[in-house]
């Protein structure tokens, strides 16, 4: 038996409309208190997965008119028993409501809890509830994609298929260790091999898709870089939407980085402005220099901007060679003045020609940005690797079956193999949620707000 919360689980602020969750035994003789239906059944009496319309009312007083629906344990979110009630939106009014239904037996729930009650009663994995959270924080359509894959299971089965292929393995190796004078078949060592580079390939499969989710929780990396004078600062804010770089004809002016996030199509930008890259004496702007250098090693996507309107010198020599290839869109600025050389003279095969000053041809840039994306994508219905908590987890059963691997190949004992796989599935059923330390779940749920 758990105890009973309340919360709003609606945002914050003025709507048209805010709900109130409340979800454990006294959820619904908490109703019934507060609750008096226009016509027709209490809570108590009302059957799972109906509503009803009335009236709250508090000591007396009709608070508002409202819709109340009650769902029966365990046919609900939680698990348990859960009534929402439909009010009208609006801080104030949607605040006394939820205080109406505090009393001794039900209380404010705390980030996250109504999510780690349908994680505790088996009804979400753990990656399925950190991919709720994902989800509301999703900020483009592929993030969304990706969250709704894995809070419909798919990075979960997939983990769970290696938990499931572990534990196979350790039952052969168990059954052959503890009879070893049946007539049972001899653990082949090469057979036992094979499916552990199998299971190998499948879990580094997986933790590779890790970097495709750090994009799409944070945002594609993106640096412009090129020298002084190109047009980084106007694409910037072309991109951006609104003026937020320094723009002037006098090279040098963005001394530092300037970042912004920004949606271009489905995918998110995190865009950084760097500092122009050239030789100077001038010590604070050759701090922004290096560390527009640094940038274009860290980024995930390069855009190096190059102006056609003048002729291409050794500043521009020197950063195409250190430009990423693999990494870099070629942007050929300033298409609305006289070209002094041909996009083809930089030897890049995707180069683009914009002008960052009247937005021509912007969208072609956002078609290669999505493209680039593209290319890295994974099928969201493939799921994949979320957040560190899940990766420092598979890494650790990836070190562990490679342990046990490297122990075969070695020829020891048997004994040695079974503890570290033993590790591995260990720490497979830790991403899962399904063997995990409540200080662990602790902090999945925090990340949530309240209400949900
Ligand atoms: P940054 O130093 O590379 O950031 O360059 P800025 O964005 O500050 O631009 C330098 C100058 O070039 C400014 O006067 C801009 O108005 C101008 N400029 C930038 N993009 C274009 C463009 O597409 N066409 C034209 N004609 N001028 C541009």
């Amino acid at each position: 038996m758990t105890d009973t919360i309340a919360a709003i689980a609606t945002p914050q602020g003025t709507g048209g409309m805010a709900v109130i969750r409340i979800s454990g035994t006294d959820a619904i003789s908490r109703a019934d208190e507060i609750f008096r239906p226009v016509r027709g059944k209490k809570p108590s009496e009302m059957e799972g997965y109906t509503c009803a319309y009335g009236h709250i009312f508090r000591d007396g007083e009709r608070l508002d008119d409202v819709v109340l629906t009650v769902f029966r344990a365990p046919h609900s979110y939680t698990g348990e028993d859960v009534v929402e009630i439909s009010c009208h939106g609006g801080r104030y009014l949607t605040e006394q409501i939820l205080r109406t239904v505090f009393c001794e037996d039900v209380r404010l729930a705390q980030p996250g809890e109504f999510t780690k009650r349908a994680f505790l009663a088996g009804k979400l994995s753990l990656t399925q509830a950190e991919a709720v959270a994902d989800l509301i924080a999703a900020s483009g359509e592929n993030a969304m994609k990706a969250a709704r894959s894995l809070r419909d299971g798919a990075t979960f089965r997939r983990i769970h298929a290696c938990s499931e292929t572990l534990l196979m393995l350790l039952s052969d190796l168990a059954v052959w260790a503890d009879y070893p004078d049946e007539d049972i078949p001899a653990v082949d060592g090469d057979t036992l091999a094979a499916r552990l580079e199998a299971l190998l390939d499948e879990m580094r499969t997986l933790l590779s898709t890790y970097d495709y989710g750090r994009i799409l929780r944070e945002g594609l990396h993106t640096a412009i870089v090129g020298k002084p004078n190109v047009g980084k600062s106007t694409l910037f804010n072309a991109l951006s939407g609104y003026e937020r770089s320094i723009v002037t004809d006098i090279a040098g002016t963005t001394r530092d980085v300037v970042e912004e996030s920004i949606r271009v199509g489905g995918v998110m930008l995190r865009l950084s402005d760097t500092a122009g890259v050239r030789d100077t004496d001038e010590q604070i702007e050759r701090i922004g220099v290096e560390r527009s250098w640094q940038y274009l090693e860290q980024a995930d996507l390069v855009l190096a901007v190059f102006d056609t309107s003048r002729l291409l010198d050794e500043e521009d020599q020197k950063l195409l060679a250190r430009l990423p290839l693999e990494r870099t869109i070629c942007i050929c600025n300033k298409s609305d003045l006289a070209k002094a050389w041909e996009p083809e003279t930089l030897g890049f095969s995707d180069s683009i020609e914009i002008s960052a000053k009247t937005g021509d041809r912007l969208p072609k840039l956002e078609q290669a940005v999505e493209r680039f994306c593209a290319r890295r994508a994974v099928p969201a219905e493939d799921g994949l690797i979320a957040n560190e908590r899940q990766r420092s987890c598979l890494m650790q059963a990836i070190d562990a079956v490679q342990e046990g691997l490297d122990a075969l190949r070695m020829g020891l004992a048997y004994d040695a193999v079974t503890v570290s796989l033993d590790a591995a599935e260990d720490a497979l059923l830790q991403l899962t949620g399904e063997r995990i330390t409540e200080r662990v779940a602790d902090t999945v749920f925090e990340r949530f707000c309240v209400g949900k």
